[in-house]
């Protein structure tokens, strides 16, 4: 998606080899109109695979996640990264290693939210090594769903997120994919 390459071209900071900071459009500041072209990019590219719900993880991903679920007419779910302990029976839980922040956290959603009848789309900002999205399809698959794919804003196809899905027969769909990042330099797959 050329706008959101633009955009990160513009504003995006390079910190190291591996992290790309997208706070001023993405993760801190949001910039609405983009978020509103992001969604109708996921909903076009997804708009005949039965989708019942948009799926995301607190709290990077729910802007453009809603922004979609708008587009689809379905509503949105969000998976929160800290449970409830009063509700904790009524969850079901994973737990998942964050790329960020080196820590571990336990990813939930509420059996109320999600049945078995139900095609998920799930969108997140980064996929890197997708841990954050196989957390997020088991998930998914513990409450007997299915997954229809993965909407993710910017791929980081140097490391092995993508690979880990395909190999797990899950179609990702990514607007921006970053080959590099070498030298503080963003260099993009076409
Ligand atoms: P994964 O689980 O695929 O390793 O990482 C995905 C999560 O880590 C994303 O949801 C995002 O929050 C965070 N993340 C991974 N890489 C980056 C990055 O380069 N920049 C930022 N801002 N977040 C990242």
């Amino acid at each position: 998606m050329n706008l959101l390459e633009e955009r990160i071209c513009k504003e995006g900071k390079v910190l190291n080899d591996e992290i790309l900071k997208v706070d001023s459009f993405i993760n801190h500041q949001v910039d609405p109109y983009l978020m509103k072209e992001i969604g109708k990019e996921f909903a076009n590219h997804f708009k005949d695979k039965g989708i019942t719900k948009v799926a995301t993880i607190e709290s990077s991903g729910i802007a453009p996640a809603l922004m979609t679920a708008l587009e689809m007419n379905v509503p949105l779910v969000i998976m929160k990264k800290s449970p409830s302990k009063v509700l904790k029976t009524d969850l079901y839980g994973t737990e998942v290693v964050s790329f960020t922040k080196g820590t571990s956290y336990e990813l939930t959603i509420a059996k109320s939210h999600i049945c078995e009848e139900d095609h998920i789309l799930i969108i997140d900002d980064f996929l890197a090594n997708g841990e954050a999205s196989t957390g997020a399809i088991r998930l998914i698959r513990k409450a007997n769903a299915t997954i229809a794919g993965l909407g993710i804003l910017i791929e980081k196809s140097f490391q092995p997120g993508r690979q880990k899905l395909e190999e797990a027969k899950i179609e990702v769909y990514s607007l921006a994919r970053i080959k590099s990042l070498n030298g503080g330099s963003i260099q993009f797959i076409n």
